[in-house]
């Protein structure tokens, strides 16, 4: 810290984002990066990139991509915000949308970013505990006042609320904003997508982060009426007018195109998934039911700061948070089949 420092430099507690290793031989479990290769046209699409791509000031309203994403969801390009990740996404539209007064709610165990927007931007965040099997209490929820944010299918626990639990909550009341971030939609969970068509007051989030194999390329979305839309592009605009550069947007619109890989690679991540949860259940974990590409786990009578230390030690590396509810879990990502087989060796040798 020094005297040039501003107060909120002093007082913003970050967020810390999982480990990314330099050491390559690790076994990387732990920030649900996607198990497999993004697909062949991605590379095709960065061959093509040319000079002149980059000499240029890209496209600021990335029209091709929000064309391809807004073809692919039934609307219009003025129903779509893109943004450089969903983090940008969402906080950008935290400032566009959610920061007034009646503040936001959200549940206990959610995605730790969160609270570290509502700091940033001085908003009230009421918690609203999971239930005991870590689902959401749905009415609880709808007494709630304020903007409701909920990740879906939430993280880390992996548990997804069905499309009509997500309506129930947007048309009991027009005058709340329901936000629904979809990080880890494509493995399994149903979209809240379809209700965009008939409610003004929904906004779903999504990333090419998770899903599509992306993580480096940053590119995230927003889906909702173009009123919500167009308050969020006036903060992005008064803050970077080219927030996705020409390489993201080319290879995002490729990749995008590629239904064939989505399918084929959800398909192979859930059942990579299905088969993990088997294995670990037959060594007494708990696991809880998930529709993303990571599963959440606490075994029967070890501990998650023992099971976490054992893993790191034998190369294999998870996420566990030291926070009251979850201490006892760790969060495992869904990786290659041989992945999946060193942590299962790990794990035998040492239970
Ligand atoms: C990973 C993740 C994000 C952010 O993803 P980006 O890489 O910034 O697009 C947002 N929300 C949740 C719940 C996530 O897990």
């Amino acid at each position: 810290m020094s005297q040039f420092w501003t107060d909120k430099a002093r007082d913003t507690v970050p967020y810390v984002p999982g480990e990314q290793p330099k050491q390559i031989d690790l076994v990387k479990l732990n920030t649900n990066e996607h198990a497999l290769p993004p697909s062949a046209a991605v590379l095709d699409a960065l061959r093509n990139v040319s000079g002149d791509m980059l000499r240029r000031y890209p496209d600021p309203d990335a029209t091709a991509l929000k064309q391809r994403i807004a073809e692919d969801e039934g609307l219009t390009p003025s129903n779509v915000f893109v943004g450089n990740g969903s983090d940008e996404v969402i906080a950008l539209a935290w400032q566009a949308l959610f920061a007034r007064p009646c503040g936001v709610t959200t549940v206990d165990v959610t995605y730790s970013f969160y609270p570290v927007w509502a700091q940033l931007y001085d908003t009230e965040l009421r918690i609203q505990p999971l239930q005991d099997d870590f689902s959401v209490d749905v009415e609880a929820m709808n007494q709630s006042q304020g903007t409701l944010l909920l990740a879906n299918p939430n993280a880390p626990t992996g548990l997804a609320l069905s499309c009509a639990e997500i309506e129930y909550l947007v048309q009991s009341r027009p005058d709340r904003l329901v936000v629904v971030d979809e990080a880890y939609q494509g493995f399994g969970a149903e979209t809240a997508a379809p209700l965009i068509a008939r409610y003004d007051n929904l906004l779903v989030t999504r990333t090419l982060s998770k899903t599509w194999s992306l993580a480096g390329l940053r590119v995230g979305y927003a889906l909702g009426h173009q009123d919500l839309v167009t308050a969020i592009s006036r903060i992005k605009d008064a803050f970077n007018s080219y927030p996705i550069d020409a390489v993201a947007q080319s290879v995002a619109v490729a990749a995008l195109q590629d239904r064939e890989w989505l399918r084929h690679a959800s398909a192979t991540v859930v059942k990579a998934r299905d088969e993990l949860i088997d294995s670990l259940r037959a060594m007494d974990f708990d696991v809880l039911p998930s529709a993303a590409n990571f599963i959440f786990v606490q075994h029967r009578t070890r501990s998650g700061e023992e099971l976490f230390g054992v893993l790191r030690s034998h190369g294999v590396i998870v996420r566990r948070w030291n926070q009251p509810r979850i201490e006892n879990f760790l969060r495992i990502t869904i990786g290659t089949e041989e992945q999946n087989q060193r942590l299962l060796v790990a794990l035998a040798e040492t239970l």
